[in-house]
C-alpha cells in the first residue's frame, strides 16, 4: 500500500482554527478569496439609453434606473417609445456602436483584472453590450437578452429576477468574499449582499439614501480600496 506524503511545511491546523473547518470536506472558512462585481452603465460605460435618446432626439428615453427605480416600469416605457417611433434593434445598435467606455475605464478594468477576478453584472442586454465589451477586451458580463421580432425589440427577458443580488449571494455561497461597486438604485441590493459595497459616481440623492456605502468618484481610489482588501 502506498503511503501518503504531505507537502513539506504542511502542519496540523492550530486547535483554534479547527472549529472554523466546514465539516463536509476540506473547505475552510478562514480561506479568503475575493471577487469583484461591477455595474456597467455609469461605472465603466455611458448610460446606453441616454445616448440613444441624444442621437434619436427622443427625450423620453433619457430616463434611467436613477430616475425610475422599478426596472419593469422603466423598460416597458422604453419599449413603448421605440414602437411608437418605429425604431428597430439595428437603429439602437448603430447608436451604441458610436459609444466608447468612460475615460480611464479600460485602464482601471485591466489593472483590476490583473489583481483579482472581476464580473460585470448589468441589467443591460447582450444585444446592446457587445460593441462596448469589445472595447473593454471582453470582460465577463452577466446580463439579460432582448426578444427581437422582425428587427423590432418586442420585449425583454430577465434570465432571473434580481440577478445582481442573486449572483453575489451565489458567489458568497462559493466562499468568495465579494466587493461590489455600482452607481444606481438597481445596484444597492448587490452592494448590500456583498461583503463590501461602494457607490461609484452616484448621484447625491442615492448617496444620501444609502449612507452605509462609501461614495467614490475616481477609478484610482476605487482600485486602491479594492486592492487593499485582496
Ligand atoms: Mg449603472
Amino acid at each position: 500500500m502506498r503511503s501518503v506524503h504531505f507537502a513539506q511545511g504542511t502542519r496540523p491546523l492550530p486547535t483554534g482554527k479547527l472549529d472554523r473547518i466546514i465539516k463536509n470536506g476540506k473547505t475552510s472558512r478562514h480561506v479568503k478569496q475575493t471577487i469583484v462585481t461591477l455595474d456597467l452603465e455609469g461605472v465603466l460605460v455611458p448610460e446606453i439609453w441616454v445616448a440613444v435618446s441624444e442621437k434619436t432626439g427622443l427625450r423620453e428615453l433619457r430616463l434611467t434606473t436613477r430616475d425610475i427605480p422599478d426596472y419593469d416600469v422603466l423598460m416597458q416605457g422604453r419599449l413603448k417609445i421605440l414602437a411608437e417611433h418605429n425604431l428597430g434593434i439595428r437603429d439602437i445598435q448603430e447608436v451604441i456602436g458610436t459609444l466608447q467606455p468612460l475615460e480611464g475605464a479600460k485602464e482601471f478594468l485591466d489593472e483590476l483584472r490583473a489583481s483579482t477576478q472581476v464580473l460585470i453584472l448589468s441589467d443591460t442586454f447582450e444585444e446592446f453590450a457587445q460593441p462596448l465589451m469589445r472595447q473593454l477586451a471582453w470582460p465577463t458580463l452577466l446580463c439579460h437578452r432582448l426578444v427581437i421580432e422582425e428587427g423590432k425589440v418586442a420585449n425583454y427577458q430577465l434570465r432571473i429576477a434580481d440577478q445582481k443580488k442573486e449572483t453575489v449571494k451565489a458567489l458568497r455561497a462559493l466562499n468568495y468574499a465579494v466587493i461590489a461597486a455600482g452607481d444606481s438604485f438597481n445596484d444597492t441590493a448587490m452592494l448590500a449582499a456583498a461583503n463590501v459595497g461602494y457607490l461609484f459616481r452616484s448621484p447625491e440623492s442615492i448617496q444620501k439614501q444609502f449612507p452605509q456605502f462609501e461614495p467614490i468618484e475616481e477609478y484610482a481610489v476605487l482600485l486602491a480600496r479594492i486592492q487593499a482588501q485582496l
